[in-house]
């Protein structure tokens, strides 16, 4: 099938969005989605803070910012307990794959997912939202992806964790309203990443297909618009969850799916 979406022209900017005096903290900053958000919100004015377990990747990223580096492993509780909690934009972005049948999944690898995409994302919440409410303001963006919505097979840590991330992030919106501070999901589909470059070349060569083949007919296959997300178009959907006109828009999830979520 030929794909009949190709990635756009170079994006121009993000809407102006005036985050100057704002502090952010963005877990996974260092490589694909996390790292464009970072970068979008430090443009829009904001101090961001970079947290990855990747000393180097996430030191590349303050490079560019001059933001606070943070090199932590989000599955260590203390670890998280160290990071900063005078935050007023929470992106809840480091997450990890693996792909296997649910009998075969191992056990570890099921908790360790967990503990990265649903109780990283609690304790930081916890963490933060006191400072939030202090100051009767907040945003707390959670990266979920269409897989908060949707199943796939041999994706069942990943279901789950993004599934209970959306019911969290539903509960921070509902307890956090009274105080300003809103929680919400963006769902991507598939986004061109290092994660899923791989992916792609990894299974074009298992299934003896082209890269472009995998693309459509596996990957997008559920997908009406037939063509990967980039990382910088996510950025933008968070950065304008951050600005002036959403302070009414909370607990919801916003799909970047290319319509696969309307099938
Ligand atoms: P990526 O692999 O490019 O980046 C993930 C970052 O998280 C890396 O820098 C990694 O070092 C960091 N990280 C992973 N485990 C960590 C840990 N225990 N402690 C600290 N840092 C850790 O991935 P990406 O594709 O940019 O994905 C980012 C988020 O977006 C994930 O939550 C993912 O589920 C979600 N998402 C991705 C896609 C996609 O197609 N790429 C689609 C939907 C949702």
């Amino acid at each position: 099938m030929t794909n009949t979406f190709p990635t756009p022209a170079p994006l121009p900017p993000p809407a102006a969005v005036d985050l100057n005096g704002r502090t952010a903290l963005v877990t996974g900053g260092g490589s694909g989605i996390g790292r464009a958000c970072v970068l979008a919100l430090a443009q829009a004015g904001a101090t961001v803070h970079v947290v990855d377990r990747d000393a180097a990747a996430a030191g590349a990223v303050a490079e560019i910012t001059g933001g606070p580096v943070h090199v932590a492993d989000l599955a260590d509780r203390a670890a998280v307990d160290l990071l900063p909690a005078e935050v007023d934009i929470l992106v809840n972005n480091a997450g990890l794959q693996h792909v296997a049948p649910l009998t075969e999944f191992p056990p570890e690898r099921f908790e360790l997912i967990q503990k990265v995409m649903v109780t990283a994302p609690f304790l930081l919440m916890r963490r933060v939202m006191p400072h939030m409410y202090g100051q009767g303001w907040g945003r707390i963006v959670n990266i979920s992806s269409v897989h908060g919505l949707r199943a796939s097979a041999y994706k069942s840590a990943y279901v789950a964790a993004k599934h209970g991330l959306e019911g969290l992030s539903k509960v921070a919106a509902i307890e956090g309203a009274p105080h300003g501070v809103t929680s919400n999901c963006v769902n991507p589909g598939y986004v061109r990443t290092p994660l899923v470059e791989g992916q792609i070349r990894d299974q074009a060569a298992a299934h003896g297909i082209s890269e472009d083949d995998v693309l459509s007919d596996v990957m997008l296959a559920r997908s009406p618009v037939k063509r990967l997300l980039e990382a910088e178009e996510v950025a933008a959907a968070v950065l304008w969850l951050c600005g002036p006109h959403t302070s009414c828009l909370t607990g919801a999830s916003l799909p970047l799916d290319g319509g696969w979520t309307a099938c």
